[in-house]
C-alpha cells in the first residue's frame, strides 16, 4: 500500500490537513474551522488546507492516491453521508460526493475516533495486537477518546464495528449515572457528561479551560473543586471502561484525545482501579488499558490508513479486512 495520502482531521474548532507517507505525517497545515461559512464553505477550506499541505512538500495533486477525511460525527458509509455532526452544523450532508467534486480525488470518510482507533492499531499503542490478528485469534479492541466530549470506537479482527446505522461505538453516550448531569446529546448521565473537558468546566463553573490549563492548575495548592471534578472524571471513565470490558471483552482499550494526552499519565492508575472494581475479574485480567502513543497524529494517520486500504480495487480488497492487510506487514 505504498503511496501518498492526504488526511484531514476535521474538528469543530480546527481543520488539520496532513500529507502522510508510509505511516508518518510529513507535512501539516492547520486552520480555524469557519463553521458559519456553511458546509460548502468548510469543504472549500479543506481543499485549500490540503493544497497548502501538498505545496509544503512540493507535491502535485496527481501524486495523491486518495484523501481520508475524519469527521466529528455519525457517518453513513454506503452513501458517504455525514448524518449528524453538531459541532460543524452538518446534518444529512453528502460530504463524500461534495469533497470528491472539489478535491478531484477519491475520498474516504470516517468518524474521527474510528480513524483514531485505526491509527493506534496500525502505528501506535495497539500495534502488538496485529500479530494476534494475523494468527487468526479473535481480537476485539476499543478506543475511548476524551476531549471536549467523549468519543468511542470498536474493532474486531481489524475491522471497525460500525453497526446497523454507523452509530456503533458511541461510548461517550453510555449511561454511567442514572439521572446524572445533562449531556450534549440531550440525555442524562452519559459518560461524556461526567468525564470530559466540558464536564469539568461545568463542574467548576469556568469556560475555556484547556486540558493544558487543567494540568497546570492541578499542580497548585487548593483547587479542591477542580481536583474533585478531575477525580470524578477518572472514576467514571473507569466505569465506562468496565462496561466496555464486560460487554465486549476486548483485549485492549486505548485511551486518547487531548484530555488524556495532557492528563493521562496522572489519571491512568485511578481509571484502571475503577475499571477493575466494576469489571468481571477474568475479562479485566485479559484487557490491557493503554494510553494513546500517537497523540494528535492518531486520527490523521488512521484516516490515511483507511484511505490506503479502501482506495484499492474491490477485487484486490475482497476477503482482506484492513487488519489482515496490515498484519501481513503492509503499510499505507
Ligand atoms: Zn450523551
Amino acid at each position: 500500500m505504498a503511496g501518498i495520502f492526504l488526511a484531514v482531521d476535521l474538528g469543530g474548532t480546527k481543520i488539520v490537513s496532513c500529507v502522510a507517507v508510509d505511516g508518518r505525517v510529513s507535512a501539516r497545515v492547520k486552520v480555524k474551522t469557519e463553521v458559519d461559512a456553511g458546509p460548502m464553505g468548510i469543504v472549500r477550506q479543506i481543499a485549500d488546507c490540503c493544497g497548502r499541505a501538498l505545496a509544503a512538500r512540493g507535491l502535485p495533486w496527481d501524486a495523491v492516491s486518495a484523501v481520508g477525511v475524519a469527521v466529528p460525527g455519525l457517518v453513513e458509509h454506503a452513501t458517504g453521508t455525514v448524518l449528524e455532526a453538531p459541532n460543524l452544523g452538518w446534518s444529512s450532508f453528502k460530504a463524500r460526493a461534495k469533497l470528491e467534486a472539489v478535491l478531484g480525488r477519491p475520498v474516504v470518510l470516517e468518524n474521527d475516533v474510528n480513524a483514531g482507533l485505526v491509527g493506534e492499531w496500525a502505528y501506535g499503542a495497539l500495534r502488538p495486537f496485529r500479530t494476534a490478528c494475523a494468527s487468526g485469534d479473535c481480537v476485539p479492541l476499543a478506543a475511548v477518546f476524551v476531549g471536549t466530549g467523549v468519543g468511542g470506537a470498536l474493532m474486531v479482527d481489524g475491522r471497525l464495528v460500525t453497526g446497523a446505522s454507523g452509530i456503533a461505538g458511541e461510548l461517550g453516550h453510555m449511561k454511567v449515572l442514572a439521572g446524572g448531569p445533562r449531556c450534549s446529546c440531550g440525555s442524562r448521565g452519559c459518560l461524556e457528561a461526567l468525564a470530559s473537558r466540558s464536564a469539568i468546566e461545568k463542574a467548576v463553573g469556568k469556560r475555556r479551560l484547556t486540558s493544558g490549563r487543567i494540568k497546570e492548575l492541578l499542580e497548585r495548592k487548593g483547587k479542591k473543586r477542580l481536583k474533585g471534578a478531575v477525580s470524578r472524571a477518572a472514576y467514571y471513565l473507569g466505569i465506562g471502561v468496565s462496561n466496555v470490558v464486560n460487554i465486549f471483552n476486548p483485549r485492549a482499550v486505548v485511551l486518547g484525545g487531548g484530555f488524556m494526552e495532557a492528563l493521562g499519565k496522572r489519571l491512568l492508575p485511578d481509571v484502571i482501579e475503577s475499571a477493575r472494581e466494576h469489571s468481571f475479574r477474568r475479562a479485566f485480567a485479559d484487557c490491557r488499558i493503554l494510553l494513546s502513543e500517537l497523540g494528535d497524529d492518531a486520527v490523521p494517520l488512521g484516516a490515511a490508513c483507511l484511505a490506503g486500504a479502501r482506495s484499492r480495487p474491490e477485487a484486490e480488497r475482497a476477503g482482506r479486512p484492513l487488519g489482515k492487510a496490515l498484519a501481513a506487514g503492509e503499510r499505507s
